[in-house]
């Protein structure tokens, strides 16, 4: 576990589509929490999935973000470019015995997977029957210290159960994606959604057994919009547009809490901010809807 004054944090989009209120709000809070402890802030593009993303929201993206004055340091990753550093975590746990291949079909499986591969012996042809790669977890707890929400323990086998990491089109899976990267990037601070909460267990797990160092976490309420469900590109979410940056990050202070520095100047609220920065106000709970936050002072 690494101190403070080691900060190394970062956002890390999927380009499926441009970023909406939601992904601003966790953008916003990433770099505050970075820049309020003089750490690093790097952007991460997760872009492992190609048909689920748009060749163009990459460079939309980081346009998104210069926009907000959301400024990275360094060069930003793509993980396309980082597939033999995933096949070679994947193959040093499958070197160990740590994984088995699974034929389950995805629709047909429980959320928790009831191991029905784990033990089975696949003495048919294997290697022409399509088969993701499941991880094999422990009958342990796995457990930590959210830097918002608290103490989180899962059970890893009847919370979680084995999980893919490699997909059975080949793709590699987030979870083992995001774990190599985290550790190939140095990140100490991971500040993101509480829609990936679930995954960290997972994540940890994977971290444990490739012994890499663990960031510490923080999850922040996801947005939801008036209907209840989560902002999402799938949902067609708005995209944040350059007009008002300042009300839109008024109302994302808002949304996490923060003090909001009535100032026209849109750079020197971002600065302040960071000097005001505190991750104790964000509030602790798992999602807030959009009309909660949305008043008339922020529409203007
Ligand atoms: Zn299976």
């Amino acid at each position: 576990m690494n101190s403070d004054n080691h900060y190394i944090g970062r956002f890390a989009p999927s380009p499926s589509g441009p970023l909406h209120f939601g992904s601003l709000v966790a953008a916003v809070a990433s770099f505050l929490d970075a820049r309020s402890k003089n750490g690093q802030w790097l952007v991460r593009m997760e872009d492992l999935d190609p048909p689920r993303e748009s060749p163009s929201a990459p460079a939309v993206i980081l346009k998104q973000l210069k926009d907000f004055e959301l400024v990275w340091d360094g060069q930003v990753l793509f993980q396309s470019t980082r597939l033999d550093a995933y096949a070679a975590a994947l193959k040093s746990l499958q070197d160990r015995h740590l994984t088995f291949q699974c034929r389950c079909s995805r629709n047909k499986t429980p959320s928790v997977y009831p191991g029905t591969c784990r033990d089975a012996a696949h003495t048919e042809n294997l290697a022409t029957l399509p088969t993701s790669t499941r991880l094999r977890v422990d009958p342990c707890e796995v457990g930590f210290e959210d830097r918002i929400l608290g103490r989180k323990t899962w059970h890893l086998q009847h919370d979680v159960g084995d999980f893919i990491i490699r997909r059975k089109d080949r793709l590699f899976a987030y979870q083992l994606a995001v774990v190599v990267d985290d550790a190939y990037q140095n990140i100490t601070h991971v500040v993101r959604g509480s829609d990936l909460l679930d995954s960290t267990p997972r994540q940890i797990f994977l971290n444990q057994c490739l012994h890499l160092s663990q960031p510490n976490y923080a999850h922040l309420p996801v947005i939801l919009g008036e209907d209840g469900f989560k902002l999402s590109k799938q949902a067609m979410a708005r995209p944040i547009s350059n007009e008002n940056p300042s009300s839109l990050l008024k109302l994302a202070l808002k949304a996490l809490g923060q003090k909001v520095i009535d100032s026209i100047d849109y750079s020197e609220m971002l600065a302040v901010s960071a000097l005001n920065w505190d991750i104790e106000r964000v509030p602790k709970t798992l999602s807030q809807n959009i009309i909660e936050l949305t008043d008339e002072d922020l529409q203007k």
